[in-house]
C-alpha cells in the first residue's frame, strides 16, 4: 500500500516536472528567434565595417537607434500584455496559448518560474523570427537593423524578464538582480503593482518604465474605450476581476 503511494507520488513529480518542461518544437521556435537576432547583429556590425571610418554622427544615430527600440519595447510589451490579458480566448488564432498562459500566470504567478526560457518565450520567438528576417534579408541599413534587432529582442525577451521579476532574489544571478536595481530590467517592486487590485494597469514588462506614465494618463482605459466604441467588445478586467485576475496560489 505505501509501496503503491510512493509511485503515484513519484509520478505526479514526474508529471508536474513534464508540465513546465519545453517540447522540442517550441525549442526550435526559440532558436529561431534567437537566430534571427544574431543575424540582425552580425549584418549591421559587417555593415558598419564596409562603411568604415565612420563619422561620430553614426556611431550618435546606432546609439538612439538601439536605445529608441529598447525604450519602445518597453511600451510595445505593454500594449501586448494588456491586449492578451483583456480580449479573446483559448480559441484565438496564434494567440490562444499565450491568452490562456497570461490568464493562468494571473491565479498562479510562482508557475512562470518554473517553465523553462523556451516554454515561455516561443510564441514571442516565432513572431519575432517572421517580422524581423525580411528587414535581415532586404535592408543594407546598419541604422535600421539596429534599431529592428533592439526592439524585437527585447520585447522577445521581455517574458524572461517577467520571469525573473517573479524569481526569489536569492535565486537570480547575480548580474540579472544588480540590472533589476539599477531600473534597467523590470524589477518585482514595479511588476507586482500589476497583480494587485483593480488589475488593470503595469502591463509593461522589458524595464516598467512606461508604467506609471501610462498608468497617470489613464492610457489602457482610453484604448479600451476605443475598443469598445468601435468593436463592441468590453475588456476582460471590466468584468473578471474578482475570478480571472485574482491569485489562488504562490
Ligand atoms: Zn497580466
Ligand atoms: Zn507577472
Amino acid at each position: 500500500m505505501a509501496a503503491k503511494q510512493n509511485n503515484i507520488s513519484i509520478n505526479s513529480i514526474k508529471d508536474e516536472s513534464r508540465r513546465y518542461k519545453s517540447t522540442w518544437g517550441q525549442r526550435a521556435w526559440f532558436a529561431c528567434g534567437c537566430a534571427t537576432l544574431l543575424i540582425s547583429i552580425a549584418k549591421s556590425t559587417l555593415l558598419i565595417i564596409a562603411a568604415s571610418p565612420v563619422g561620430p554622427l553614426t556611431w550618435v544615430e546606432l546609439t538612439l537607434a538601439a536605445l529608441i527600440g529598447y525604450v519602445a519595447a518597453d511600451l510595445g510589451s505593454g500594449i501586448f500584455h494588456w491586449a492578451i490579458d483583456n480580449y479573446g480566448g483559448a480559441e484565438t488564432p496564434i494567440f490562444g496559448s499565450q491568452i490562456e498562459s497570461f490568464r493562468a500566470h494571473h491565479q498562479h504567478p510562482a508557475d512562470i518560474i518554473k517553465c523553462d526560457t523556451a516554454g515561455v518565450l516561443y510564441v514571442v520567438s516565432a513572431a519575432t523570427a517572421f517580422a524581423v528576417l525580411p528587414f535581415n534579408v532586404l535592408s543594407g541599413d546598419a541604422v535600421l537593423l539596429v534599431l529592428v534587432g533592439s526592439f524585437a529582442g527585447f520585447v522577445m525577451f521581455s517574458l524572461k524578464f517577467h520571469a525573473w521579476a517573479h524569481t526569489p532574489r536569492r535565486r537570480l544571478p547575480r548580474v540579472v538582480a544588480a540590472l533589476q536595481d539599477a531600473g534597467v530590467i523590470l524589477p518585482w517592486s514595479n511588476h507586482v503593482k500589476h497583480h494587485r487590485p483593480p488589475f488593470d494597469g503595469y502591463f509593461c514588462t522589458v524595464s516598467g518604465v512606461w508604467n506609471r506614465v501610462l498608468d497617470e494618463y489613464k492610457f489602457f482605459s482610453a484604448a479600451e474605450a476605443v475598443v469598445l466604441r468601435v468593436t463592441g467588445v468590453r475588456p476582460r478586467s471590466w468584468s473578471e476581476p474578482g475570478s480571472d485576475w485574482s491569485q489562488v496560489s504562490d
